[in-house]
């Protein structure tokens, strides 16, 4: 393969950068062109492509969000827009493209893979629920963001004997409540994974009450099925204390990457980027007990992730009031 395209499609992650750095990089030392291709499939529609030099990528490792910068493309849903999509590549010569983003960037890129583009899907989602990988990039950074929110929720919280429930994000997918709120000492975690009624919310946040705890701290995935200011109000109404909810929206997907970000966008980049320079058919590339992984693109897709079940039982007898 003589010539590939890198582009950042979806949800913009920490570490996106990271990884175009490495695609661009590595492509070039194996004697590959490669081609920014902006906004996502939808700069791709537009035919927004441009050759990378070995600098275009200098300075960039550290910063978050994407160079390339991102985009939802409702057009590229649409058979004949994929066509187009598809010509625009070949009137470029491109064979293969790295696609970094999440699952629906990476249903995009079957769909390329069957009108005869090589694709190689970058996990790069904050979200971590694309099942075939450990981690996703970004996830990393948006923990540890979540994480320092939590810890200065928390002063504010005891000083004023509150209950806070700070809802974050992650949609489908309970990780990122997980892993922040058992770092963070929660009192109470909620994910869409494991069901809990108001009821035993209430009944955990007032058993820590009599405990004499001066505060609790509720971490509740966007996904959950509950809203979070009717908690606020049921548990106000059922505990007596002043409760307040806290959405951190966007914070949580900016920020320079942590190095285990970087490194994770920078290796599966990289072998991305060996797979097509090998020329070896669409595949997604992940972390799987610490090893850089590679799996057919289609098949990745329907691994379904195993919620870690244990951490949360583990966090719910952290969290008792006794
Ligand atoms: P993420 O990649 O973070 O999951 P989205 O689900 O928004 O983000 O998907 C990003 C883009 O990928 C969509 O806007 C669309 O252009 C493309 N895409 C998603 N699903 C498909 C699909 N089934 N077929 C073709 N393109 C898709």
């Amino acid at each position: 393969m003589k010539k590939i395209g890198v582009l950042t499609s979806g949800g913009d992650a920490p570490g996106m950068n990271a990884a175009v750095r490495a695609a661009v990089r590595c492509g070039i030392d194996k004697g590959m062109e490669v081609y920014g291709i902006k906004r996502g499939y939808e700069g791709l529609l537009d035919g927004e492509i441009t050759k990378m030099e070995w600098h275009s990528v200098g300075d960039i490792l550290q910063r978050g969000g994407t160079i390339l910068r991102t985009a939802r493309s409702p057009r590229f849903h649409e058979d004949n827009w994929i066509d187009h999509g598809a010509r625009i590549l070949g009137a470029f010569g491109i064979e293969g493209v790295v696609v970094i983003g999440g699952d629906g960037s990476f249903r995009g890129g079957v769909e390329l893979a069957k009108r005869g583009i090589t694709v190689m899907g970058v996990p790069g989602t904050i979200d971590n629920d694309l099942g075939y990988t450990d981690y996703t990039i970004g996830f990393d950074t948006a923990v540890n963001t979540i994480l320092g929110l939590i810890t200065n929720i928390r002063d504010t919280s005891s000083s004023h004997e509150r209950s806070t429930i700070i809802e974050v994000m992650g949609r489908h997918c309970g990780d990122l409540a997980l892993h922040s709120g058992i770092s963070g000492g929660a009192d109470v975690i909620l994910v869409p994974e494991v069901e809990c009624d108001i009821n035993e919310i209430c009944r955990r946040v007032l058993e820590g009450q009599a405990t004499g705890k001066g505060h609790s701290l509720i971490v509740m995935a966007e996904g959950f099925d509950m809203d979070s200011s009717e908690l606020a109000k049921t548990l106000e109404e059922m505990t007596g204390r002043e409760a307040r909810t806290v959405v951190p929206g966007y914070i949580q997907r900016g920020g320079s990457p942590t190095e285990k970000d970087r490194l994770i966008a920078t290796t599966t980049a990289a072998k991305a980027v060996d797979l097509l320079y090998d020329d070896e058919d669409s595949k997604a590339i992940g972390v799987f007990n610490g090893k850089v992984v590679a799996l057919d693109l289609q098949e990745a897709l329907e691994v379904k992730g195993e919620f870690n079940r244990d951490l949360y039982e583990l966090s719910n007898v952290l969290g008792k009031g006794r």
